[in-house]
């Protein structure tokens, strides 16, 4: 005979929006519509919409670390391509691939962010603590 500890399911995540819209549009977790930077990665305060406060937000290095391992092995596969294929000059590498990490670079960083911090309102993450005698909170 087994037994099911309650306290060993995960609770349901949040309502969010549509996670990949929401990251790709940079728009708020919760609902979807308010925009959730304020410049290029600074966070609004508030969301204009539905008034959800960002201070829970902390991505970290996180989104940096995806961006660098994702567009540096996107960019270093093309590289080994056309160089096998082509074998160009080195100066025809710098021209076309430094812009091209470049761009990648700044426009996946945002949308990384954003998904990242969509994940963390979803899943009510927050940083690691130990809990006490009189905290029912793991
Ligand atoms: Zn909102």
């Amino acid at each position: 005979m087994s037994q099911i500890d309650p306290s060993a399911v995960p609770p349901p995540a949040r309502a969010t929006a549509a996670p990949l819209a929401a990251a790709l549009l940079g728009r708020c977790p919760a609902c979807g519509r308010g925009k959730l930077f304020r410049g290029y990665l600074a966070l609004e305060p508030r969301c204009e919409v539905c008034g959800l406060d960002t201070g829970f937000a902390d991505s970290g290095d996180g989104p940096a670390v995806f961006v660098i391992l994702i567009v540096g092995f996107l960019v270093v596969a093309a590289v080994l391509f056309v160089e096998v294929r082509w074998s160009p000059p080195y100066w025809v590498h710098g021209v076309i691939w430094l812009p091209t990490i470049l761009i990648l670079t700044l426009a996946a960083l945002r949308i990384a962010k954003a998904a990242m911090i969509g994940l963390q309102y979803r899943h009510d993450a927050r940083e690691g603590r130990i809990a006490g005698p009189r905290d029912p909170r793991p």
